[in-house]
């Protein structure tokens, strides 16, 4: 079955200097000599060609080649100009033969080059089309197509490069290395099965514990590195919480260094759930501050406790803002109950610069500050990074990697310790690294549901 042509505009929509048709599909040479000679034949070339008039003869279009040409409508008019790039299949991105027409920046220019496609036998790409037959053709495996986006959407330099690197294989070398630690040893316990006379046993037996043995630590240093792609790519949320007036508006302002929530000295100033974010060591963290919770019978402020508590439930970290003059109060005490015990706390005891007088807690979860004077924010920079699993260590081979993949390597993980566990008795052993291959090879794609690849993709914009 031969695929469609699909064709779709690749550059955001709006007005720019350069704008990009994106067109993938079988034998598209043809249809590019339509699109770029008037009346769609060869009989216009012209010998004195001005710098604004670029009808070429079809065979300029080279593979891999920049072609400055203009682009005609059936009827002979010029819709626009600029480059054409042929990549013919299989060395393009999708694997099929792709055109990319580089014209002006103008949505309408692009929707009338878009429309002329049509003409010529082209679909509309649907989003994530370009990216998925790159993925059917074999040309990127599934990690690597998710990496695509997180390189469109991320967040900071960081995040950008090691959503590259992700791109560039880093992170599926090291699945597949790990594949195929798997694939050797089933192999064995296979053989090992077949084979069951008592010395071969006791041979393949120390192996197959040595093998284990090298795969568990294997997987658990991947395990630690895709954590901290997961909060590379994803970032974090923290919600601010605290009594009235301890300052959690002005640590929120100190933090991302601007003035976003209003702070005054007025009780309850904080009605809504006001969202930054803001970038340390390259993680961006999405900070909430949450309405002063107290009791209240104003409707406005009861709505915006509401959904502080309700923040509370998807954040990674909860700063706990105490004011530092009086330690965590009874009235303290009395918000702390209403937060879900699985979030990490972080208790930031504020307004140091008040009193003289405070003993620190000798505790990795306090940290001291005055959000006023500036000072201890650096500390509580550290503090947050260490909380919500940053490891400052460059010994980690930095992609970038979804939550979707870690789940994943986390059963995998289950069921490489289950092998473990259940190293003698070969036929269990079996069954576990069996799962353990599928769950990893899930992430790579090798062994992905049909529907689960629909998800991926339509997640994709137009284009990509
Ligand atoms: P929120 O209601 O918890 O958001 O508190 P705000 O950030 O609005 O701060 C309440 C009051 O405390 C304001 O007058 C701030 O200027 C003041 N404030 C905040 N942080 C500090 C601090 O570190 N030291 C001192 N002295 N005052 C502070």
């Amino acid at each position: 079955m031969t695929a469609e042509n699909i064709v779709a505009i690749a550059t955001a929509n709006g007005y720019s200097g350069i704008g990009i048709v994106r067109i993938s599909g079988a034998n598209l040479l043809n249809m590019a000599h339509q699109l770029i000679q008037k009346d769609g034949i060869n009989n216009n070339v012209s010998n004195n060609d001005t710098p604004y008039s670029h009808s070429i003869k079809s065979n300029e279009i080279k593979h891999k080649m920049a072609t400055y040409c203009d682009f005609y409508a059936a009827n002979g008019d010029i819709l626009d100009s600029g480059l054409i790039l042929y990549f013919k299949s299989p060395h393009s991105f999708t694997g099929e033969d792709v055109i990319e027409l580089q014209g002006h920046g103008s949505p309408v220019v692009l929707q009338m080059l878009v429309k002329r496609c049509f003409e010529l036998g082209c679909r509309l790409a649907t989003p994530g089309e370009f990216s998925h037959r790159a993925y059917l053709n074999g040309k990127i495996d599934l990690l690597q197509a998710e990496s695509i986006i997180d390189i469109i959407h991320a967040e900071s330099e960081s995040s950008a490069r090691g959503a590259i690197k992700s791109l560039k294989g880093t992170f599926s070398r090291h699945i597949n290395n790990i594949n195929q630690a798997l694939i050797d040893l089933r192999m064995f316990v296979e053989a090992s099965l077949d084979f069951p006379e008592e010395d071969i046993e006791f041979i393949a037996n120390a192996k197959i514990h040595n093998k284990l043995t090298k795969l568990q630590q294997d997987i658990r240093l991947l395990l630690a590195n895709t954590k901290q792609g997961v909060l590379l790519n994803n970032g974090a949320n923290i919600v601010i919480i605290g009594r009235p007036n301890v300052g959690k508006s002005s640590i929120l302002n100190v933090l991302a260094n601007e003035d976003i929530a209003i702070v005054t000295d007025i009780a309850g100033t904080t009605r809504d759930i006001i969202k930054e974010k803001i970038i340390i060591n390259g993680i961006a963290f999405n900070i909430i501050d949450t309405a002063g919770i107290r009791d209240t019978e104003d409707i406005v402020e009861k709505i915006g406790i509401d959904r502080a508590l309700n923040a509370l439930s998807h954040a990674e970290l909860c700063l706990i803002i105490v004011d530092a003059t009086t330690g965590i109060t009874r009235e303290d005490e009395n918000i702390l109950v209403k937060i879900p015990l699985a979030i990490p706390r972080l208790f930031v005891h504020n307004k140091t610069d008040l009193s003289e007088k405070i003993t620190p807690a000798n505790d990795s979860s306090h940290v001291y500050i005055s959000a006023k004077y500036n000072t201890g924010i650096n500390d509580l920079r550290d503090a947050i990074l260490t909380s919500v699993g940053y490891e400052n260590n460059s010994n980690h081979d930095v992609f970038t990697a979804r939550t979707r993949h870690l789940n994943a390597m986390l059963l995998a993980v289950n069921h490489i310790d289950n092998a473990f566990t259940n190293w003698h008795n070969l036929e269990i052993l079996a069954e576990e690294l069996r799962y353990a291959h599928n769950k990893l090879s899930e992430i790579t794609g090798e062994f992905t549901a049909n529907d689960l690849l629909g998800e991926i993709f339509s997640r994709f914009c137009i284009g990509k």
